[in-house]
């Protein structure tokens, strides 16, 4: 399989069969992210506890790469500290806006690689940075 078409089904997987995709009973906050542009609306919800994201979930409505994208956030993010997933979601931003990126860094961001070309994309930056950003005003605000 080629590369981009690895890419491919990595998204559409994350976006038809998260298991990140669930409401979160026990979340310690949750936040509400729009991207009008596309139509993505994702809440972000999060168990926070002793510093560390214990579990995350997301709810709502967008195109693949959106939901893909809060998806595969959510896999790198748990079992995280606070500052440790700020710092991943400085990284995702790098890598949408084509900066360069260690090898260690591109390797924290797992599957979320897949989503790399969407630099070439820019109508489609928006949808892939939602949920990251939506994480980002979460963390900040606490
Ligand atoms: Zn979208």
């Amino acid at each position: 399989m080629e590369i981009d078409q690895i890419y491919t089904e990595l998204i559409k997987e994350h976006s038809l069969y998260s298991d990140n995709k669930k409401s979160l009973d026990d979340a310690t906050d949750s936040q509400l992210g729009a991207n009008p542009s596309c139509g993505d609306e994702i809440t972000l919800n999060i168990r926070v506890k002793d510093d560390i994201i214990e579990d995350a979930s997301f709810e709502g409505v967008g195109c693949a790469i959106s939901q893909a994208s809060a998806s595969m956030m959510i896999d790198i993010v748990k079992g995280k500290t606070i500052s440790e997933a700020k710092h991943d979601v400085k990284n995702f931003l790098k890598m949408i806006k084509n900066e360069d990126l260690t090898e260690e860094e591109l390797e924290n961001l797992e599957d979320a690689v897949a989503l790399q070309n969407i630099s070439k994309l820019p109508a489609r930056v928006k949808c892939a940075v939602l949920a990251w950003r939506t994480l980002d005003k979460l963390l900040t605000d606490k």
